[in-house]
C-alpha cells in the first residue's frame, strides 16, 4: 500500500501481530522512500448490510424491527424466546454471508420467512399473508398446500 506521508507506492511489513484476542492483525509498515512508519490494522469484515427499501431509499438494517415482525407473527404460538434469538442470529449471519453492502428489503423478508417455516408453521402463514399481502385467496391456498408437502 501506499505510504500516507509521501505518497510512493513501496511500503513493506516490519512487524505483523495478531491483536484483539486474535481478531486484528497489526501490521507495522516503512515507508521505502522516506522511511516513515505507520500502522495498520487489519478486520474481518462483518457488517450487516444496509437495507435497500421498495421505495428505492437505504436505511441501516434494524435488528428490533426484524424481531418485532417476527414475535408479531408468533404471538400466542408455542416457540420459545430462545429459538426465536436463534432464527434471528441466523438470519443476521446470513446478510452478513452475502458480502454485500445493501441488500434489498425483500431479502430480509425472505429470509424471516423461511426462519418461520421452521419454527411455525401458523406463524409462518401469518407473517407470508402480510408480507407477501397475498391478493386473492388462490395465491394464500397454494402457500397452504406447499406447506402440507
Ligand atoms: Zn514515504
Amino acid at each position: 500500500m501506499r505510504c500516507p506521508f509521501c505518497s510512493t507506492e513501496e511500503t513493506k511489513v516490519i512487524d505483523s501481530r495478531l491483536v484483539s484476542d486474535g481478531y486484528q492483525v497489526r501490521r507495522r509498515r516503512e515507508c521505502g522512500s522516506c522511511h516513515e512508519r505507520f500502522t495498520t490494522f487489519e478486520t474481518a469484515e462483518l457488517i450487516v448490510p444496509k437495507i435497500i427499501k421498495n421505495d428505492g431509499l437505504r436505511e441501516p438494517f434494524n435488528e428490533d424491527k426484524l424481531r418485532r415482525g417476527i414475535q408479531y407473527a408468533l404471538e400466542k404460538r408455542p416457540v420459545s424466546a430462545d429459538d426465536v434469538e436463534k432464527a434471528i442470529s441466523h438470519i443476521i449471519l446470513q446478510l452478513r454471508a452475502t458480502g454485500e453492502r445493501e441488500v434489498p428489503s425483500q431479502l430480509v423478508g425472505k429470509l424471516a420467512m423461511n426462519a418461520l417455516k421452521e419454527l411455525d408453521k401458523v406463524a409462518y402463514i401469518r407473517f407470508a399473508s402480510v408480507y407477501l399481502s397475498f391478493d386473492n385467496i388462490n395465491q394464500f391456498t397454494k402457500e397452504i398446500e406447499n406447506l402440507k408437502d
